[in-house]
This record gives C-alpha cells, structure tokens and sequence, in this order.
C-alpha cells in the first residue's frame, strides 16, 4: 500500500461536515471549511457562534463526533505532537503562567519548539516593548495578549491560529497584532486561522471570511469576491411604498415612503436594471462594509457591546 503524502497544493486545513454536541445544543452543525497555503482565513461570528469550537476541533482539543478535522493532512487528535508543533495558537485568553517573567516565558515556550528563532523572539520582544524581568502576572492584558502573541510566533509556525485575539484590547494594541500577522503572512506565505467578532478588523487583514452563526456556515467567500458581489442601493420611487418590491438578489432591505436601501448580491448591472425594471432610480451605490454584509446574511448584528 502506498501512504498518503501531503504536498504543497493540498490545503493546510481542511474539515469536512464537522458536528459537534453539548448536550442536545449543535454547537457546530455540518461545518465544512478548506484553508490553502498562505491564506488568511478570517472565521466570524458573534458570541458562542460556535468559532472556538472549531479552533478546538482543528488543535486536536475536540476529537470529532461526526465529520473529520485535517491539519496538514494528518488527524490532529490521533497526532497531536506532530501537528502542534507547526500550529502557533494565541487563546482568546491569553492564558499564560503568571508566575514566570516574560524572558522564563520565552525559555520555557522555545523548550517544545525545535524551530523556535531566538533571534527573531528577541525582535517581537522589542517591537512589543516587553520588559524581559516582568512578571507575566503583573503585565497589563494588552502586554499578555503581545507576550501570548510573541512565543506564538517566535517558532515560525506554519499555521498561526489566533482566536479572537484583540478582543478587549485597545486600538494600539489591535494594530500590533494585525501587523503581526500581515507581517508573518507577507514575510514568509504561513497560513493564518483568525476567529473575530470585530468585522472591520476581519475586513482589514482576510483573504478569505467564513460567517458562522449558531453553528451553522451562514456564508463563506473570498474577501474580493464578497466586496465584487455585494453591493448597498438606495433606491427613490415616484411613489411612496408601505413595502419594498421584490428584487432578486436583495439580502435586506431598510427604508420608508419613496426612499429605501437595500443590500444586495448580485451583479451591479443586474441589480440596477431590475430596479429600474419596478420604475426605481438609483439615488447611491457602494460597496457595503463587511459589517452591513454580516447583518444583511446572518440577520442580526453583531452587539455593539462585544464590539469593544
Ligand atoms: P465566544 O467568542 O463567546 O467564545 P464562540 O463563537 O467561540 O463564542 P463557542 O465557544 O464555540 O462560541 O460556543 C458555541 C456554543 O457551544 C455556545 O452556545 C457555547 O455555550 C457552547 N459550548 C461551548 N463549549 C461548551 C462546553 N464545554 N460545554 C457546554 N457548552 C459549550
């Protein structure tokens, strides 16, 4: 018999009708997703939409109960060692030792990992302004979440998974962690699995978004493609209107009277000969913002209280 190989082309990860129970809750619900070499691949959704249940699954935490999980072509559970040692993970958490200081941190993390680069350690604990004697426990949550994010990357990992990875965390902070990952992504073509509820962040850094709600993949496209196919009309018709027409293509519509806006999938040609086919004028067309895609596919937003 002649074992299987995994080369360059095949994806990094792949899971395949993925379901998972607590009890009689589907907290994932025939997931599929493929992630190919050298993409970011932004994971969204709200709070227990399911996101770190995935992650789980594909760090080898959750063993599948229906479907199957591959990370470099291998089982991440019947193999944990092989595969955790290419994967860099940084926990919503940030769950790291509070006793050790930041340099026993670096030592300790560079123990289990042979492709761990000194060099480049000492770099991101410069860049991220960490002060080796401190102790961990005594850093603020930015500074842990920038140390988590240090040992995560200072192995080089071919696959970086960050789960919500700012998520109360300031706007400076933000931005180091996403120049980070550019950085790791333009740097040397890794692979970077980002769960997020933050959309605009997710919109700022993915190749690829995949929308998760209630278990469920709502939508999953490439960044170019969903900003090409969606677009946000705001329609004025002669006559004022209790409802808005049926329009093919339209995902959500909002508005009164003679003035309605609608979001919409489709062909931006299409799109605007069937509105004027039901005797509508085009008053603005754009691009919609991920944010307004998201509302318009999963039907409702995502609370501005988690936003933040
Ligand atoms: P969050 O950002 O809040 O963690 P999430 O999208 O990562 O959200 P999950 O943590 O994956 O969501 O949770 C998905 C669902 O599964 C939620 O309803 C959650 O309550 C439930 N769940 C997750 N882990 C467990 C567990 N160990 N026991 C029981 N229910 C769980």
């Amino acid at each position: 018999m002649i074992a299987s190989v995994s080369t360059v082309a095949d994806p990094i990860v792949e899971v395949k009708a993925l379901t998972r129970h607590f009890g009689a809750k589907a907290a994932l619900d025939n997931v599929s997703i493929s992630i190919p070499r050298g993409m970011v691949f932004g994971l969204v959704g709200a709070n227990g939409a399911g996101k770190t249940t995935l992650i789980k699954h594909v760090l080898g935490l959750l063993k599948a109960e229906m479907g199957s999980v591959r990370v470099f072509g291998r089982d991440p559970v019947a193999d944990p060692a092989d595969v955790l040692a290419r994967i860099g993970y940084v926990s919503e958490e940030h769950d790291l030792p509070g006793w050790m200081r930041v340099w026993e941190l670096m030592r300790y993390t560079q123990a289990f990992f042979p492709k761990w680069d000194a060099t480049y350690a000492e770099e991101l604990r410069v860049r991220f302004d960490l002060d080796p004697a401190a102790k961990i426990k005594h850093l603020s949550r930015g500074q842990r979440a920038r140390a988590g994010l240090l040992v995560a990357l200072a192995h080089r990992p071919e696959l970086l998974v960050l789960d919500e990875p700012s998520a109360g965390l300031d706007p400076i902070v933000r931005r180091d962690i996403l120049e980070a990952i550019i950085r790791a992504i333009a740097d040397e073509g890794r692979t970077v699995l980002f769960s997020s509820h933050l959309l605009h962040e997710v919109e700022r850094v993915s190749d690829h978004v995949t929308m998760i709600n209630l278990g469920k993949i709502v939508f999953s496209a490439a960044l170019d493609e969903i900003k090409a196919t969606h677009r946000c009309l705001t329609l004025h018709f002669a006559e004022a209107r209790v409802r808005p027409p049926q329009l093919a293509g339209v995902l959500t519509w909002e508005g009164a009277g003679h003035e309605w806006t609608a979001v919409c999938h489709g062909q931006a040609a299409e799109l605007q000969a069937a509105a004027a086919s039901c005797g509508a004028q085009v008053l603005d067309k754009r691009v919609p913002s991920l944010d307004e895609i998201f509302v318009a596919r999963v039907g409702t937003r995502i609370p501005a209280a988690a936003e933040d």
